[in-house]
Formats: structure tokens, sequence, C-alpha cells
């Protein structure tokens, strides 16, 4: 007997059947004596058909307010018809949108966060031994408009339940069977990793591994929420992300994953003077219009002159190089140029802090593929490299098969 917070994403939730399968796995956990609250995104596909409508109504400046309205439509008919499949199995059942169980958040609208959650009408459904089904990713402000929290947002309305009611568990039920050292779908031999270690998914997450939103990691880890990760399609135990403390005892493989992002752009400003402020007067400007960047490069300048490259996300490529484009005097840059198919990839591990020389072992086996690198970026527990697209599933499989992720772990 546990008390539980279980969240379904789009895929588990993408059809009537599975909305009724669902059901079932909660209904024979709910009989075997687990508390339940539920939490489930919307059905597979509709938050990105919402944001197209969206899109096409205003094709240029969206507003966020009326788009969080409409966002938060997908997510109101999944706890509809998950509440009724579980009320047709005989499973006393209440949904509540966001706004009903009052997720707080502040007025961010589209990457909300959460401040509070009112638990008392959750904890009375919980004691009539109701099966509570709350709506993922969205929540309201303190005047009662409607916000979302991001895309993936879903992950960190159950973490934050989870942390408000003190559960035992937060489960993220999803598509795969666990955390693999690597995407699943872009490697085959990619393993599921039985426990990896906060700061570990983190990385992993902020790297590009979308199997968690980052914030919700980040949540779990500040307020110590035990987070596992499971297939809704298949029975297994998952993956546990947990401390890496005494009890837990977890082997310090050199490197236990790789991510990689396939959302960013790269931007050259060519020719700009060597001199202090440069960064600043590039990037300053950047930073106003919201934009957040990533990798930063400068090289070593030649006659008083250097380049400047970064990484933009690529919904933002085109503005960038518009903006900068119209700036070309005040920078005193000769030119723009950029490149817009290029992925970010990352070794990490939490070994690497205690071992020199991954990165020579990483940089040579991608020069063995002849993949050219064009920045590089290193932490503690990670390295990054930026690469052409066309590279990614090729280094992906080679580091995969230098660091031995598909066997026994490599550990320390
Ligand atoms: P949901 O709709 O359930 O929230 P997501 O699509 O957000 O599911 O996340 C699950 C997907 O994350 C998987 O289908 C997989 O392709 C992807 N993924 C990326 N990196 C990893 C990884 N390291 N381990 C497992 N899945 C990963
Ligand atoms: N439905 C939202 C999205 O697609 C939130 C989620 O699924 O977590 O991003
Ligand atoms: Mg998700």
């Amino acid at each position: 007997m546990a008390f539980l917070v279980k969240k379904y994403g789009g895929t588990s939730v993408g059809t009537v059947e599975r909305i009724k399968s669902v059901a079932k796995q909660l209904q024979a956990a709910h009989q075997a004596g687990d508390d339940i609250v539920v939490v489930v995104s919307a059905m597979s596909g509709e938050t990105n058909r919402l944001v197209a409508l969206a899109r096409e109504m205003m094709p240029a400046v969206v507003d966020v307010r009326e788009l969080d309205v409409l966002l938060a439509t997908g997510e109101q008919v999944t706890i509809a018809l998950l509440s009724m499949a579980l009320k047709e199995l005989g499973v006393d059942a209440r949904s509540y949108t966001g706004s009903q169980v009052r997720i707080l958040t502040d007025s961010s609208h589209s990457k909300a966060r959460i401040l509070d959650i009112d638990q008392t009408p959750i904890l009375e459904d919980i004691k009539q031994r109701r099966i509570v089904v709350v709506a993922g990713f969205q929540g309201v402000n303190e005047n009662g408009d409607i916000t979302t929290l991001g895309r993936g947002g879903s992950d960190t309305s159950a973490v934050a339940l989870a942390a408000a009611l003190k559960c035992d568990e937060c489960q993220i039920y999803t598509d795969v069977d666990g955390v693999y050292t690597t995407d699943p779908r872009v490697e085959s031999r990619a393993r599921r990793l039985d426990k990896i270690t906060f700061e570990e998914m983190l990385e992993m997450a902020s790297l590009g591994s979308k199997v968690l939103q980052i914030r919700a990691v980040e949540f779990a880890g500040k307020y110590n929420v035990p987070l596992r990760v499971l297939s809704s399609f298949e029975p297994g135990e998952g993956t546990l992300i947990t401390y890496d403390d005494e009890e837990n005892q977890m082997e310090q493989a050199l490197v236990s994953g790789i991510a990689f992002n396939r959302d960013e752009a790269q931007i050259t400003v060519v020719g700009v003077a060597d001199k202090p402020g440069i960064a600043y007067s590039i990037l300053g400007p950047i930073a106003d219009l919201n934009i957040e960047v990533d990798v930063i490069l400068q090289n070593i300048g030649e006659n008083g002159l250097t380049d400047f490259t970064f990484t933009v996300h690529r919904d933002e490529y085109q503005r960038v190089l518009d903006f900068l484009n119209g700036r070309l005097a005040d920078i005193g840059a000769q030119s723009i140029t950029g490149d817009n198919r290029i992925v970010k990839l990352s070794l990490i591990g939490v070994g690497m802090r205690s071992h020199a020389g991954i990165a020579s072992r990483m940089f040579k086996v991608l020069a063995e593929n002849n993949i050219n690198l064009r920045m590089i970026t290193t932490s503690e527990i990670k390295i990054s490299v930026v690469i052409d697209e066309n590279f990614l599933e090729l280094g992906v499989r080679s580091l995969h098969e230098e660091f031995g992720l598909d066997g026994a772990p490599d550990v320390s």
C-alpha cells in the first residue's frame, strides 16, 4: 500500500483504447490498496494541433494568455475521458483541471512556474478512496488566468503534486520502459538503466533527452521526491532517479548516457574587432529580445579581428540572423553567417569528475568517423560538441560503442 502520483504521457492516453487500458491498470493498483493521484497529458498530437491552430490565427505574435487558454483544453479532454473510463469499471474517480485543484503558478504564460498547490480537496477525495485525476501541464495565476508550464510540463505537474502531497513515489508512465543510455529510437542497442542520479538525469534532460522535462527533475531533486520512469505498455521496474548516497550505492559509471539536441542553430558574426565588450555588444541585445543563447565560442583574433559564434533555438534562427544583419554597422562586423542544420551531441557521466581522458577518447572516435566538431563545451560531468545534423546517428552509435554503453557499464 502506497500513496502514489502516476503520470501518463500523450502516447499512453493517445486513443480511447489506451485510456481504457490505463484505467484498468489504475483499477488494479487501487484494488491492491494504493492511494492514487493520476496526472494526464493531452492525447498524443493534440498539443501540436492546438499550437498550429493558434499560429494560423495569429501568425506574427501569438497572444500567450489566449494560447494558454487554448492549450489547456487538451488535458481537460483526457481527465474527463479517463475519469469516465474508471467509473465504467466501477472505480470512484474525480477529474480536476489545474485551476480547480488550484495549482497556483506565476504569470509567465507558456512557461509558468508552480508556486503552491491546495492539497485539501485532493486529500479529502483520497480519504474517500477516490482516484483523483488531475490535468497536467496547466495551472492558474493569482488573477485566475489559465497558465501552462512549457512543453512536457505534465511531468512537472506530477512531481509538484507528489512533493506537495508527500507521496511515496512519483511514477512517470511513458512509451519506453525507462531511461536508457541514449534515445532508444536512435540507437537500438541502448540499454535501460535501473538507476540514474538526479545530477545525471538533469544533464540528460537539459541536453535534449525529452523523456523527462528539466523542471520536473529539478523539482524532484529539490524536494527529494522519489521519481521513476516506467512503461504504460508493458510491466517492469523502470528506472529510479535517485541521490547518489551511501544507501543507494550507485555504480560510478564513467559515462552513463548520451544526449542530443536537434533544436539548435548556429550563428557566426564574422570579422568583429577583437576588443573588450564585443560579446556584450552582440549578446546583450539578443538577451533583451528574450532569446536564449546556448553554446558560445570566440576565436583567437588575428590582425585585430575575430569571429564570434553561438547557438540559439532553431525557431529563433531567422529572427536572430535578421536582427544581427540589421545591426552590422553598430557591432562593427563584416558579415553574419549561420547554419540551422546542426545538432549538439553530449556525453554525460558523474564518473568523468575523477577521470581524465574521456574527452580525448570522445574526440578520437568522432575523428575516426570523419565527424567535424564545430564547437566544444565541457563541464565537470558532461562534454558537448556541435556537429552537422547528418552525422548525428553515426556520432551517437560510435560513442555508444566506444564507452561500452550497450554492455555491462564501464565503472570506475
Ligand atoms: P510522454 O508523451 O509520455 O511524455 P515523451 O515523448 O515526452 O513521452 O518522452 C518519451 C520519449 O523520450 C521516448 O519515446 C524516447 O524516444 C525519448 N527519449 C529520449 N532520450 C531518451 C532516453 N535517454 N531514454 C528513454 N527515452 C528517451
Ligand atoms: N501536452 C503537453 C505537451 O505536449 C504537456 C505534456 O504532454 O507533458 O507538451
Ligand atoms: Mg513528455
